[in-house]
């Protein structure tokens, strides 16, 4: 049988950069039953299907540095719905269960109804999207339609001037507002909506939000401003931790943590006292959950990256245009994953700032955030 594997003595995973396919008889444990270097499963795919946006956030995509000189994935090297199909079906056998359609704005993909509708077709998937929003008032009847079941939408601020400024001055509240209702209308609940949180940029509007959407079926979830890419210029200082908000938070409403839906939950969990629902707060710079990350990443041109702070990825897109078996990429991602060393969050030095040099890490618009 053909496989596709690893020169012995290959490493992977963050620094991934040496795949080569040859023939060989090597035997791959069974499918299913993939552990990393770190005994982690393999449990979430997070789809990025396009890596362009129409927002410019400066602690992703930031206008002034991105300029002219970014060259986007060119469109005929983006997957089609049925090579995302097919690649999400190898990882299902691997063990995956839950997909995350994301991008940048997988709303810009005029198929993505198609992409939803193929991947919804793949039997027992937990199957999610995650948008900005500004599309979402005209597609979400579309999307429920084609399968999709939760969506998560990101909007940082419901203060006008705030939010112009985090969306790089493309962003209206508005906007976002009507997608989450379209969102409501359509079915797709829980809607959870995602707030990076900046020191100094919209810290001041958190309790805003939370004071519209306690009580709704919309469950806010704040994130610590991670330094994903090379390009948003990230400082230590401008993170405004987990607890500081927790504690902020809780001056204005009793607060009391949760148990964990699953296990590898990203985020923790917090109910209200008074039983008007729950928010959710995402640690990654404060609490990194490394130990506990069972997520791989495809981009839009089938690559996978195994961390999101990964410089390379390897291409999938290659072997399986070229007329691999099933067989064939399966063995090519259990050897990736049986690889993977990735804990890059528990590692981060303090008080570091981001070099961008030729080397450095892929955007997080690229790989999926
Ligand atoms: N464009 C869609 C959106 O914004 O929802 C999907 C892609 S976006 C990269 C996915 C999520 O990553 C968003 O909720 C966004 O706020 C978050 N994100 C982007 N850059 C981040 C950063 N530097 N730190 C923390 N979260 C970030
Ligand atoms: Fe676009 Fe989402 Fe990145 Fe903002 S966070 S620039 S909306 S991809
Ligand atoms: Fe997973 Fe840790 Fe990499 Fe984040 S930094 S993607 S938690 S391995």
């Amino acid at each position: 049988m053909t496989q596709i594997c690893l020169k012995p003595n290959t490493r992977l995973a963050g620094s991934v950069n040496i795949l080569v396919m040859s023939r060989t008889v090597t035997q791959l444990t069974s499918p299913g039953d993939v552990r990393d270097t770190w005994e982690r499963p393999l449990h979430d795919l997070r789809i990025s299907v396009i890596d362009r946006c129409n927002y410019r956030c400066p602690y992703c995509m930031p206008a002034e540095v991105y300029g002219e000189s970014y060259k986007f994935l060119s469109r005929q090297h983006w997957l089609t719905p049925g090579e995302i199909k097919r690649v999400a079906g190898l990882f299902m056998k691997l063990g995956v269960a839950k997909v995350r359609i994301t991008g940048g704005e997988p709303l810009l993909r005029k198929d993505i109804v198609d992409i939803v509708s193929s991947l919804s077709d793949l039997p027992g998937l937990d199957l999610a999207l995650t948008s900005n929003g500004t599309l979402l008032s005209r597609r979400a009847k579309e999307l429920k339609a084609a399968g999709l079941r939760r969506i998560t939408i990101s909007l940082d601020s419901l203060d006008e001037e705030v939010f112009n400024e985090m969306s790089g001055g493309k962003g209206d509240v508005s906007t976002v507002l009507e997608g989450v209702e379209a969102a409501h209308d359509a079915g797709l609940s829980p809607i959870k909506l995602n707030v990076v949180v900046q020191k100094g940029k919209n810290d001041h509007t958190v309790l805003d939000l939370i004071d519209r959407f306690r009580g709704s079926n919309v469950i806010v979830r704040f994130i610590e401003y991670m330094d994903v890419g090379t390009l948003n210029g990230w400082r230590l200082d401008e993170v405004v931790t987990s607890a500081e908000l927790v504690e902020q938070i809780s001056s204005r409403w009793q607060l009391k943590p949760a148990e964990p839906n699953y296990r590898g939950e990203v985020a923790s969990r917090y109910l209200f006292e008074d039983g008007q629902g729950e928010i959710g707060f995402i640690s990654s710079v404060s609490e990194p959950f490394c130990g506990d990350c069972h997520r791989a990443r495809l981009s839009a041109d089938g690559t996978i990256y195994t961390c999101l702070f990964a410089k390379n990825g390897i291409s999938i897109r290659e072997p399986l245009r070229a007329g691999a078996s099933d067989a064939d990429l399966v063995g090519l991602l259990q050897n990736l994953w049986r690889n993977r060393i990735d804990r890059y969050s528990e590692q981060r030095g303090k008080g570091k700032t981001i070099e961008k040099t030729e080397d450095s890490r892929i955007e997080m618009y690229r790989m999926g955030g």
